[in-house]
């Protein structure tokens, strides 16, 4: 099968040659959206990530040049018009799990660095600055941490988390017995809010979830919470954290999402001009830590993408029942 390969790293391109077996990728680095999807000329599919745009428009035209199948090399399908594929008769398939540990452990690094601020500590000690003054964190043993959402990263983070002595609270459409066997206790979201001293979100980004952290629910949560998002930025209503954050109702704020990180996440712009003022806001503030979506970045997790992601198209090849399939 010939495949468009859109949004590719080099990393991409290691990862995905290693692990192909008789298809024809041609990458190309600039995302797919309604620009450059004229590229899929003579492409029977096509490969692509979290930023990729997928709406009707561009389903369309990859129906015109001949795509019979969208493969997202992640979990979250949120960028796909599932409709649009399915009047299009377009096949869409996903790597629905790829090392949730990846993404769980990042969350709890961010949670650790921005507590114990091993960032600032790094830079002063190399400037033979060894002073503690501002470096104050607290014990993570015995904080209650609000978990939403606790399917397979959720439950990883869980495990990280307990593990640290923490009391895990969480919430979920669907509780999971196991997690609840380990001492996990769902409760509903209000309660979660109103209790949790550390509020870390790992549910999908659906209709239900888009903004389900705004004015209101932060109104609900702990003065000086500390609130983690490794799942999708549109998640959380940034310009209202931006305000908790300024009157300290938000002390910590540690992300690898953002709701407009299309323009920004996977470049290099240190020579730009950042156009976007919500994220430069956010910087600003010393108690935010931002990573660009490296969640996922692991070399098991990037094995894994190849490998699922290959054999999803595989499968669609040889006409099997595709068990990774979204519509
Ligand atoms: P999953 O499908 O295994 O789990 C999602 C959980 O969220 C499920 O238990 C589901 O019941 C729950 N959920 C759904 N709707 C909910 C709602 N309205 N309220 C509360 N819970 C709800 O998915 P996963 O593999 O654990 O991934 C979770 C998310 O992490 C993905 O959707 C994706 O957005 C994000 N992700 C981020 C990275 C990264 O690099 N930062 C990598 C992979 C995935």
């Amino acid at each position: 099968m010939k495949i468009a390969f859109f949004s590719a790293k080099a990393y991409d391109k290691q990862f995905f040659d290693r692990h192909n077996v008789g298809h024809t990728i041609v990458y190309f680095e600039s995302p797919l959206n309604e620009h450059t999807v004229n590229l899929t000329a003579g492409c029977q599919a096509v490969c692509v990530f979290v930023n990729d745009t997928l709406n009707a428009v561009v389903i369309s035209e990859l129906k015109r040049s001949g795509v019979q199948l969208i493969a997202l090399r992640c979990a979250g399908f949120n960028n796909v018009d599932l409709q649009a594929a399915k009047e299009n008769n377009i096949t869409v398939v996903r790597v629905p799990a790829y090392s949730p540990h990846a993404v769980a452990e990042h969350a709890a690094a961010l949670i650790l660095t921005l507590n114990r601020k091993t960032h600032k500590a790094y830079n002063r000690v190399r400037e033979t600055n060894f002073s503690l003054e501002r470096l104050l964190g607290f014990d993570l043993y015995g904080k209650k941490v609000g978990v939403i959402g606790t399917g397979k990263i959720g439950q990883a983070f869980c495990d990280i988390m307990t593990g640290f002595g923490c009391k895990v609270l969480a919430f979920d459409i669907m509780a999971n017995k196991e997690l609840e066997a380990k001492g996990v206790e769902y409760l509903p979201l209000m309660d979660i809010l109103d209790q949790a001293d550390i509020i870390s979100l790992h549910c999908p980004l659906t209709e239900q979830t888009r903004h389900i952290i705004n004015a209101q629910t932060i109104a609900m949560m702990k003065h000086g919470v500390m609130l983690i998002n490794t799942s999708r930025g549109a998640l959380i209503e940034t310009a209202d954290t931006i305000e908790a954050l300024k009157n300290g109702k938000i002390g910590y704020l540690g992300l690898d999402v953002y709701e407009q990180e299309e323009t920004l996440f996977f470049k290099d712009l240190s020579e730009n001009v950042i156009q976007d003022d919500i994220i430069m806001r956010l910087l600003s503030f010393p108690n935010v830590l931002i990573t660009s979506h490296q969640g996922f970045f692991t070399e098991e997790a990037l094995t894994q993408i190849a490998e699922t992601t290959l054999s999803n198209v595989d499968g669609f090849v040889e006409g099997k029942t595709l068990k990774n399939i979204v519509v």
